[in-house]
């Protein structure tokens, strides 16, 4: 009886997280005719671990989450699988892992066609939107973003590549100027595994030191130049984990599964007192995007936080 209970139980327990793919129609996007020229710009900081965000070693980060259009937590939280494949799916596909499916950096077993990344959406609502991510971190566009985006970088890339790639595609001087961009900088994360993920640890501060300078660069293009082509950006930073020591193993450590996320933007209002999650970004770029459907609402576990 015990044996039967037990296996009843699993099957229940199992069968309930299965529960949303089954009871999600496809239903049709709804578009708001309202957005026009909206562009999102996501930088994904892989590895930063909230307290080393400070003045000193993140001078532009540091200002520019105190700003008054700025939306910041050092306290997001990150899935309760603190490996970085399951947080950079979640981000993507506004799900949590056990959804998606991936629990650690190999992606075996993802569920990428029941959960795809936002990008899938956007590209079905809009026939004319150029969706791209340059990733330092192959794995990301390789297993999630590949077969859905217009344009994915292939290869492992330095941080300072993915800084230029991006720079010279929003000034216009690729062939193809993204609408959506996402990135993603991956040497803060391997500083922090070979010294250690601390703002006392140089060669984790320099890294991020670094880094700072290549937002800075980012944002400087989507405000002097973008906005002033009378584009309308959504600017967000937002990493996978955070760090102790020289791992991010440990999910029950708040510098491990608590990370920074920002969002900027010129005149939106973001939700006051609200703590984000690694699921919120994909329904807030939705959102800012005027896409929404029955299905989005129904696999998403994420919210919007514009107000
Ligand atoms: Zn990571």
């Amino acid at each position: 009886m015990k044996k039967i209970f037990l296996i009843c139980v699993i099957c229940f327990v199992s069968c309930k997280k299965d529960l949303p793919i089954e009871n999600c129609p496809e239903h049709i996007l709804s578009l708001d005719p309202a957005i026009g020229n909206h562009n999102v710009l996501i930088v994904g900081i892989d590895g930063f671990r909230s307290d080393a965000l400070t003045e000193n070693t993140t001078p532009f980060m540091y200002g520019l989450s105190s700003r008054d259009d700025v939306y910041f937590t050092s306290f997001h939280k990150t899935e309760e699988d603190t490996y970085s494949g399951p947080n950079w799916s979640s981000i993507l596909t506004g799900v949590h892992y056990y959804k998606h499916n991936v629990v650690d950096n190999s992606f075996i077993g993802s569920r990428f066609s029941t959960y795809p990344p936002f990008q899938y959406y956007l590209e079905r609502a809009y026939q004319q939107i150029n969706t791209s991510s340059i990733t330092n971190w192959a794995p990301i566009n390789t297993f999630v973003c590949q077969q859905y985006l217009d344009y994915t970088s292939e290869s492992t890339l330095s941080d300072s590549i993915v800084f230029e790639l991006a720079r010279e595609s929003l000034i216009n001087s690729l062939s193809l100027v993204p609408d959506v961009l996402f990135l993603q900088f991956d040497e803060l994360d391997a500083a922090g595994h070979s010294f250690g993920f601390s703002s006392e640890v140089s060669e984790y501060a320099n890294t991020l030191f670094k880094i700072d300078i290549f937002v800075e660069g980012l944002f400087n293009v989507i405000e002097e130049k973008r906005n002033n082509l009378g584009e309308n950006w959504l600017f967000l930073i937002v990493s996978d984990h955070g760090g102790d020591g020289t791992g991010h193993g440990d999910s029950e450590n708040p510098h491990i599964n608590q990370t920074i996320f920002l969002t900027q933007h010129p005149y939106l209002n973001f939700l006051p007192n609200y703590i984000t999650n690694q699921t919120d970004l994909a329904p807030t770029i939705l959102d800012y995007m005027g896409v929404s459907s029955k299905e989005i609402d129904c696999k998403m576990d994420g919210v919007s936080i514009i107000e």
